[in-house]
């Protein structure tokens, strides 16, 4: 194939991704209904129903503008040359093969956030807080950019030089030489996740001596689960929005709950709630989880030695010469579709696992604590709950709350 018959396939592909989004976006947000339904009537209050569909709305408005800014840079850095421009530009400045896919990654990287800021400075302060959810400050919202690019010069930029010298030296046998190193770091970055990277951004806790702490203690003895390692975090730095997830696995394993959380919910709610997380550990998600990525990443690779060392792709993206790194970013374009049908199986099997999880919970504490702990979460998150079924094929990783709420009445009437 040719540097154009790609670039035509790239441009096809880019349109279609940004078109199917928009559609499904659409139909969502005309599937909302102005006056609250039946469903949900002993879920929302009238007002509360409709603060949530305005939040929707402008949560919908503000992702269309920002998808449709993104698509519109893509789409014409794309059409136009745009990344051959930038690598001849920077290639007279940098002659080295080895750091200029590193420099042209970085200049990206960094012209995007550039850009971005803006935007994630209007949802943070203006839309977030106009909705009651904002507790970041300005000095929070600039530390955790600092902190972030920190993570990204010491975490990414080594991965990323690694594979450049992988790709360089190894020919076609990088593929698998890479995934074994990107299986080991992110078998490292899981177990340690919670130890070494959350506290960079939050402060984590020991939940106190209490009710709370004993009532968990007296469930996880019932459940012979060994818990050492709970801890509380402090999401009300950020947002009042809440939750609560499960990090790592053997000795390392941490159930993380957010204090918001604790503030709003009653011991029995949170219990259960600690009882949907250990459900995903008892039922071998987290294992499951990390397998599928590994799977995921492995045959990635395996598709790019086809086609990576193909200048055509660099050409298609405006080059004059073969560079790497413009090859890169035309073989993520062409694996878009795989990826995102490997999406949708991802977000099928993590929507079955919620409804394991709470299956579980359901048997081993009781469905109706839980339920009202759904019930408190949606409302407080002011979160959609009657989303478009295709919405949720394509979006969701947790089932929609009235069916979650259905599947546990099912449990609990058996
Ligand atoms: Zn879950």
């Amino acid at each position: 194939m040719t540097g154009n018959e790609f670039l035509y396939i790239i441009l096809a592909l880019t349109g279609l991704g940004f078109l199917i989004d928009q559609v499904i976006d659409y139909l969502n947000i005309k599937y909302l209904k102005e006056e609250l339904p039946g469903e949900l009537a002993n879920i929302y209050e009238e007002s509360k129903y409709q603060k949530s569909i305005q939040y929707q709305r402008a949560n919908a408005r503000f992702g269309f503008i920002t998808s449709l800014m993104s698509f519109t840079a893509s789409f014409g850095l794309l059409a136009f040359g745009g990344f051959g421009w930038i690598h001849r530009l920077l290639a007279t400045y940098v002659t080295s093969t080895s750091w200029l896919p590193l420099v042209f990654f970085g200049a990206l990287f960094i012209t995007s956030d550039i850009l971005t800021t803006p935007f994630q400075w209007y949802n943070t302060f203006r839309l977030e807080a106009r909705y009651g959810f904002n507790k970041t400050t300005l000095r929070t919202f600039i530390f955790d950019k600092l902190k972030g690019y920190g993570l990204g010069v010491l975490l990414g930029g080594p991965l990323l030089a690694l594979f450049i010298f992988l790709l360089n030296q190894m020919g076609k046998d990088f593929w698998w030489i890479f995934w074994l190193a990107m299986t080991a770091f992110s078998l490292f970055m899981n177990v340690f996740y919670s130890s070494l990277i959350l506290p960079i951004f939050n402060k984590l806790t020991p939940l106190q001596d209490g009710n709370l702490k004993s009532s968990i203690e007296e469930y996880a003895r019932k459940v012979d689960f060994p818990l050492t390692n709970i801890l509380v975090m402090d999401g009300s730095r950020r947002s009042s929005k809440s939750n609560a997830f499960f990090s790592g696995f053997g000795k390392q394993k941490k159930v993380v709950l957010f204090d918001t959380l604790i503030e709003k919910h009653s011991t029995d709610e949170l219990v259960s709630v600690l009882a949907h997380e250990v459900g995903h550990y008892k039922k071998q998600h987290i294992l499951g989880g990390f397998l599928l990525s590994t799977v995921q990443t492995g045959l990635m690779l395996f598709l790019m030695q086809f086609i990576i060392f193909n200048e055509e792709l660099s050409f298609a993206l405006g080059g004059t010469e073969y560079a790497i790194h413009l090859n890169l970013i035309a073989f993520a374009i062409l694996y878009g579709p795989i990826s995102t049908i490997l999406g949708l199986i991802g977000n099928y099997i993590s929507r079955k696992n919620e409804y394991e999880a709470d299956a579980y919970a359901t048997r081993t504490f009781g469905g109706e604590p839980l339920q009202s702990a759904l019930k408190k979460l949606s409302v407080h998150n002011l979160s959609n709950l009657m989303p478009h079924p295709w919405y949720v094929f394509f979006n969701f990783s947790h089932p929609p709350l009235l069916q979650r709420l259905k599947a546990i009445d099912r449990i609990q009437n058996l």
